[in-house]
């Protein structure tokens, strides 16, 4: 992805990333004892080996309390309030516009014209637009997005995010022009930036991660990281590059310092405001430190508690957040069974 290089590039070649170092250790390396996962938590209260979980189980961000992990992973739950959750879940807005960011930022971004950038400026963004739209895959995602509600339960966002998603891929062609500027001997390239196809197995992690794919890996600076949509960015993102840091650690024995959230905001944040602000997709560079690390890691244990009891946990305390979400019918069985059950 153009824009992760070329930020990178700026950085480093103005001599800024050094102001991001700190003489601060890490301690919670993915080889650490310190990050394993304990054999109490690891094991269900009738003394079952639990998991093994992928990161994306640990960083849903959807229920404070895990119901939705215990809906949907626990060998304790029953089956149908699954396939609740399912019925319920699909075909969503969000699901839709982060497939339509993923096919821009794959496809789009090859339809640059491949020389004088800054002269054919105006024509590059065309082209990479008129190429994103023709592809079919595209097409069938732009129709699905006037047909599908968003999650605010209305339909009027396809235009908006359209027009969001057309800045997004201008800013990749003016980035790659920038890139042409400032490109020197050790610069990070754009195929430095491996997108979309990093699964790694993580068979016996003592982490208790599972296979691992996290969006976006750039080797050559121990960098890893999510591409993300929605409405607002959300802690939670930070966590689960945390946790793919560690896993990327725990498997290659290579130090990962440095996380990525590319984020693309897919519904109007405000819904008091008078404008919707039209925004394309922002990189957000960060380290990944200890505090970030043991955030993973307490997300991670209070998950496996989850899973290791029969008993659900509670709802949270904010009701509002039931009503938007795609787990309420499978809540509400689970809810009326701990009725009866008492
Ligand atoms: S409906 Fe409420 S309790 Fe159930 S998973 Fe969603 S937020 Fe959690």
């Amino acid at each position: 992805m153009t824009q992760i290089a070329t930020m990178w590039n700026a950085a480093s070649g103005f001599g800024l990333t050094s102001l991001f170092e700190t003489k601060e250790k890490i301690r919670l390396r993915g080889w650490s004892k310190d990050t394993y996962l304990s054999f109490e938590i690891s094991r269900s209260s009738d003394g079952r080996q639990l998991g093994p979980l992928s990161v994306r189980d640990f960083s849903l961000g959807i229920c404070p309390s895990h119901r939705d992990s215990y809906i949907d992973k626990s060998s304790f739950a029953p089956k149908i309030l699954k396939k609740l959750r399912n019925d319920v879940g699909a075909p969503h807005w969000k699901d839709r516009a982060g497939q339509l960011l993923e096919l821009a930022l794959t496809k789009g971004s090859k339809y640059h014209a491949p020389q004088r950038p800054i002269a054919d400026f105006g024509a590059s963004v065309r082209s990479a637009w008129s190429g994103f739209v023709s592809d079919p895959g595209a097409d069938e995602l732009i129709q699905g997005m006037y047909e599908c509600p968003t999650s605010d339960g209305d339909a009027i966002g396809a235009d908006w995010f359209l027009s969001g998603l057309g800045l997004t891929l201008a800013s990749e062609v003016s980035y790659w022009c920038m890139d042409s500027c400032l490109f020197a001997d050790g610069a990070l390239a754009t195929t430095d930036v491996s997108l979309f196809s990093n699964t790694f197995q993580t068979e016996g992690n003592p982490l208790g991660i599972g296979e691992a794919a996290p969006d976006i890996v750039v080797k050559r600076i121990g960098m890893v990281g999510e591409v993300k949509t929605g409405k607002r960015f959300h802690p939670s993102y930070l966590h689960a590059v945390a946790g793919y840091a560690m896993a990327y650690e725990s498997c290659f024995h290579r130090k990962v310092d440095w996380g990525v959230v590319y984020f693309l905001q897919t519904s109007v944040c405000d819904e008091l405001s008078p404008v919707e602000p039209i925004t394309g997709g922002h990189v957000y560079f960060f380290r990944i430190n200890d505090t970030l690390r043991s955030l993973f890691l307490d997300d991670r244990d209070d998950i496996y508690a989850v899973l290791g009891n029969p008993v659900p946990p509670a709802r949270p305390g904010n009701a509002m957040r039931c009503q938007k979400c795609k787990y309420s019918a499978a809540c509400d069985v689970l809810d009326a069974q701990d009725e009866r059950d008492k």
